[in-house]
């Protein structure tokens, strides 16, 4: 999975090494937590990067940006949640401009999105991402496009060089949410995206005890950075900075997380498609997935998360939910440990995606034990 390249360093390692405080006898190693409200004023006016006021700025959250950034090849801003950041970046949509999102998003997306048109702030044109034509004459006159690839739940892979360049070319803001593949995997700024959104909640934080959101701007989107900011202070959006250290903390062992946790998923993704009581597996690293040979030469890898589904009726799903012990059955993802859920549990999941469909966030214990405990609960139903 190495991307090192010649004058460059690897992911991998930068995702140790960067965010750290600048190498001088008896300094600290790693930022400490800076539990402060505020900060003494300068002697004269304010002077740029003044932090001033805890809401403005503070050296923990700026310590997980800079490595974010490094992740991603931009500029890094922390919020509250993956919402408050995906909410900031609707903020950048004029009055009664239009947004185009997947038909099946996160669904908190899709949720923010109707309560906005339901307001009379903008218009929304719901996409499917595998659709790729659909996605680009959907652009015509839009003001942001906000693309998921792999999607939640259910795992299509966008085309997000072409898209992106369509989007370019149109003048439309570009938006991607690289919760699911994590920087390691997928680098929208680097196929031209403005802006690459996360829930830090999930994998980079890594360990299911934070909620964090991160907005990263290219290089080339500085007015962008600047009205993102501004929407962060003025509203509040801010993280705290012990969620802030937290999650960089995640992040310096994210490459070896993701690497297990994906090797996990590929076999588990193999063997579901194996069991009798399995109808269909979505995993786009498999070589029946629709979108496998686009996810090939856009991702370095295919990532942790995977569903499945039954032959039905719902009752069958929330079964195998109940009968696992090491799965734990909760929402949420990207933790260490293997969870699942039955999404349309969800009054607010898209009802694109089926009522029996299972999603695995895959963790990184033992492959067998995962099995193991996977197939005994789906012989309950079969
Ligand atoms: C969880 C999630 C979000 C929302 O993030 P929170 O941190 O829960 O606010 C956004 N996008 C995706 C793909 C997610 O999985």
């Amino acid at each position: 999975m190495s991307d090192s390249s010649p004058g460059k360093l690897a992911s991998a390692t930068v995702a140790v090494t960067a965010g750290r405080p600048a190498s001088s006898p008896n300094q600290p190693m790693n930022v400490p937590v800076v539990l402060t409200s505020t900060y003494t004023a300068s002697d004269f006016s304010p002077q740029p990067g003044d932090l001033g006021y805890g809401r403005w700025g503070n050296p923990t959250w700026t310590a997980l940006e800079d490595t974010v950034g490094a992740l991603e090849g931009g500029r890094a801003l922390a919020f509250g949640s993956g919402m408050a950041a995906i909410s900031a970046v609707y903020g950048l949509v004029p009055l009664g401009g239009t947004v185009v999102i997947p038909d099946a998003p996160y669904s908190g997306t899709s949720q923010l999105a109707g309560e906005l048109v339901a307001a009379g702030r903008i218009t929304v044109r719901a996409v499917p991402m595998a659709d790729t034509a659909a996605v680009v004459a959907a652009l015509d006159g839009a003001d942001l496009v906000l693309l998921e690839s792999p999607t939640n739940p259910l795992m299509d892979v966008a085309d997000l060089g072409t898209i992106i360049a369509a989007a370019r070319e149109k003048g439309v803001l570009t938006a991607v949410d690289n919760t699911f593949a994590t920087p390691l995997l997928q680098q929208p700024l680097s196929l031209g995206a403005h802006v690459v959104v996360h829930s830090a909640t999930k994998y980079l934080s890594g360990h299911s005890d934070v909620l964090l959101g991160i907005v990263v701007t290219a290089e080339d989107s500085a007015g962008i950075h600047e009205k993102l900011h501004g929407h962060r202070t003025i509203n509040g959006a801010i993280p705290g900075p012990m969620e802030a250290w937290l999650a960089l903390r995640g992040i310096r062992t994210l490459a070896l997380r993701v690497e297990r946790a994906s090797a996990n998923a590929a076999e588990l993704a193999r063997r579901l498609g194996d069991h009798p009581a399995v109808t269909r597996v979505r995993y786009p690293g498999l070589e029946n997935h629709p979108q496998h040979e686009l996810a090939r030469t856009q991702m370095r890898g295919f990532g942790a998360m995977l569903s499945f589904e039954l032959a039905g009726p719902a009752e069958q799903a929330e079964k195998v939910c109940a009968a696992t012990g090491l799965w734990i059955h909760t929402t949420s993802l990207g933790g260490v440990e293997s969870s699942l859920e039955r999404r349309r549990r969800h009054g607010g999941e898209s009802k694109v995606v089926p009522e029996t469909l299972i999603r695995l966030s895959t963790g990184i214990e033992d492959v067998e034990d995962l099995w193991a405990d996977l197939s005994q609960a789906l012989d309950t139903i079969s």
